[in-house]
């Protein structure tokens, strides 16, 4: 007996014979067989199910590419190019405007504009390095080996005066990101190393998802003066670049949107949830506009956006707002509401490895 039911379970030798010990009910326990049976093989546990990606809402959970930034690129480039060829015409029959010649040196304007951005922080910014700042330098290191970057991007801290941002170039095949000092106070209240994770997964993801290239730069260089169409291109690369940061450190959204929210002191006075709620509430045809106009996601979409793995961020339309109870789970648990929050959560169990933002903490 010993050496042939040690790994049953200590009440499998309790109950009466036909007794289950695995259902408590009489009857077989089907992983094991009737009584007698002899399995060919040894009882394996069922297969787990396929990751499901949405951590980084591309597969395997690396982040993924907004579904309107390639078709949206695509039209820019084209109108681009075919507004470069229109002013090469007028040059030929003699017409000569300021704009013209803006677009015919663009190559070049381009190219001087990166060399001196990129030298400006050679000259004045703070490398980081294993010895100044070295969370950054670690948290790029980190972000790129993510992203399967072959080559880790030069990072730079520049003073912020207050100001927090953040932002990514390059020039010629050279790569850095630019992080401003205010994203490190280190006694603030805002001392959040996740939100730091994300932001700087965000600017490498820029660059991952080949926003900073010379030749895609230039093919976008009409997008100032294409408002609907060339707005609705960045704040896709934007939600791209938020795959990356959400992917790098998805615990990090929350804090790096309350900073962008409240700023570096009072962003623990906000509420993320509440924040994001108001996507689907704030209606009307101003809120599209101004949306519609705008270069990034504005924060209660974009706040959406993080909190929603199952879907790309809203480029055009407001998310939906919260729907009824899903009559199979009218009462979960995880919702004291009785519902799921707004945004069309798949039920827990079904999200992968990301079952959506942690609580909040501050
Ligand atoms: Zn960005």
């Amino acid at each position: 007996m010993q050496s042939d039911d040690q790994w049953a379970p200590p009440s499998a030798q309790a109950g009466p014979p036909g007794w289950n010990p695995v259902t408590g009910m009489a009857g077989w326990d089907p992983r094991v067989g009737p009584p007698g049976w002899a399995p060919q093989t040894p009882y394996a546990p069922p297969s787990v199910p396929p990751h499901s990606g949405t951590r980084g809402l591309g597969p395997d959970g690396l982040p993924a590419r907004h579904s309107w930034e390639i078709p949206l690129l695509v039209v820019v480039v084209v109108t681009t190019a075919l507004a470069y060829l229109f002013c090469i015409g007028l040059l030929l029959f003699g017409y000569v405007d300021q704009y013209v010649i803006l677009l015919i040196l663009a190559p070049l304007l381009l190219w001087f504009g990166r060399g001196a951005n990129y030298s400006m922080q050679r000259l004045n910014a703070v490398k980081m390095s294993p010895t100044q700042f070295p969370e950054g330098y670690r948290l790029v290191v980190e972000a790129a080996g993510r992203f399967g970057m072959a080559t880790v991007p030069d990072a730079y801290v520049v003073t912020g005066n207050g100001q927090i941002n953040a932002f990514a170039s390059g020039h010629g095949f050279r790569r850095y990101v630019v992080v401003y000092s205010d994203l490190f106070e280190v006694g603030g209240a805002a001392r959040d190393p996740d939100a730091l994770a994300f932001i700087i997964g965000h600017e490498v993801g820029h660059i991952a998802a080949g926003h900073v290239s010379y030749w895609r730069q230039l093919g976008m260089f009409l997008v100032p003066f294409l408002p609907l169409l060339g707005d609705a291109l960045i704040r896709s690369q934007e939600y791209t670049a938020d795959n990356h940061g959400y992917c790098n450190r998805h615990v990090g959204a929350p804090g790096a949107m309350k900073v962008l929210a409240g700023g570096k002191y009072l962003n623990t006075l906000i509420d993320f949830d509440e924040m994001a709620d108001r996507a689907a509430v704030e209606r009307g045809f101003f809120v599209w506009v101004v949306n519609a106009l705008s270069s990034h996601p504005v924060l209660t979409w974009r706040m959406w956006a993080l909190r929603d793995r199952s879907r790309h961020g809203r480029l055009f339309l407001r998310p939906n707002p919260p729907q009824p109870p899903p009559p199979q789970y009218p009462a979960y648990p995880a919702y004291p509401g009785g519902y799921p929050p707004p945004g069309n959560y798949p039920p827990p169990g079904q999200y992968g490895e990301a079952p959506g933002l942690p609580p909040n903490q501050r």
